[in-house]
């Protein structure tokens, strides 16, 4: 059975860098993935393609029309990964949620879930839990989600918001939260905080990645830090990852807090004092 996982994460948290080294990590294990890139910015594959993918599903639909070949928008990547990019509606006009169903669907119709794969992951913009980006929750293809955080008021405000969406789609459909993945921001307490808002939320933190600069030597390198050193530390580090969500059992209905709870939550781990 494949599995199909959705990244979510605040912009910027670091959601397609640790998306692609993830998947890195599990193709160097012989792992058959699809990743389906859903931010507009059209960025999730880059780290995979060794540069951007060339055109998203959405450009291919509005200059050919329904008539597309799979191969014009599923493109190999490191060690045979398999790449798409929904891209964005015309700026200013349609909706970017939508915009990914199309895609996912055009995706199915073509044959692209193939019943080879071992894993489809959506990379998905997540600062807004507007209905758009919930739509691979709602529409129940991504079944297993994962939060990108960090020690941040913003990025926990943000994964909060995001544990309210899986929430309300849980409880009627077959959506869990796998766990949450701290990408370290080197804030002071950053693992017992990121621990204590997991476990709050009934889930837990399946991972702590530490911040190193590697990771933008690989990306100006267009490459995930696995293909571009993978001897390094931090190569291990998205190993073990990967290899955490590969044997993840827990997935939960998520137990979202109140902002007074959450604040309440960072002041218990020194955050707020350090503020004042
Ligand atoms: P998102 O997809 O959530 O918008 P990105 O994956 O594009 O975020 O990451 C934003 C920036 O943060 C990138 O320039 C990336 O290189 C950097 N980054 C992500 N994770 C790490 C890390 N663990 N250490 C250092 N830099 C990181
Ligand atoms: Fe944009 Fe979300 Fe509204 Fe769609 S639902 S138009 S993605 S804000
Ligand atoms: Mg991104």
């Amino acid at each position: 059975m494949k599995r199909q996982v959705a990244i979510y994460g605040k912009g910027g948290i670091g959601k397609s860098t640790t998306t692609q080294n993830t998947v890195a990590a599990l193709a160097e294990q012989g792992k058959k993935i699809m990743v389906v890139g859903c931010d507009p910015k059209a960025d999730s594959t880059r780290l995979l393609l060794h540069g951007l993918c060339q055109k998203t599903v959405l450009d291919t639909l509005r200059d050919e029309g329904d008539d597309i070949e799979l191969d014009e928008i599923l493109k190999p990547g490191y060690r045979d990964t398999l790449c798409v990019e929904s891209g964005g509606p015309e700026p200013g006009v349609g909706c970017a949620g939508r915009g990914i169903i199309t895609s996912i669907n055009l995706l199915e119709s073509l044959g692209a879930y193939t019943d080879d794969l071992d894993y489809v992951f959506y990379d998905v913009l997540g600062d807004v839990v507007c209905g758009g980006f919930a739509m691979p929750i709602r529409e129940g293809k991504a079944e297993e989600i994962y939060i990108v955080a960090s020690g941040e008021l913003m990025a926990l405000y943000a994964a909060n918001n995001i544990a309210k969406g899986i929430h309300k789609y849980a409880v009627s459909g077959k959506v869990r939260l796998g766990g949450i993945i701290c990408n370290s921001r080197q804030v002071d307490n950053e693992y017992p905080l990121l621990k204590a808002f997991a476990e709050e939320l009934g889930s837990q933190l399946i991972y702590f990645v530490p911040r190193d600069n590697l990771v933008q030597r690989a990306e100006i390198n267009k490459k995930t830090v696995i293909d571009f050193e993978p001897e390094s530390n931090q190569a291990e580090e998205y190993r073990q990852l990967a290899k955490a969500i590969d044997e993840n059992r827990m997935f939960v209905i998520p137990k979202p807090m109140t902002q007074d709870r959450l604040e309440e939550l960072m002041m218990q781990h020194g955050f707020m004092d350090a503020l004042v």
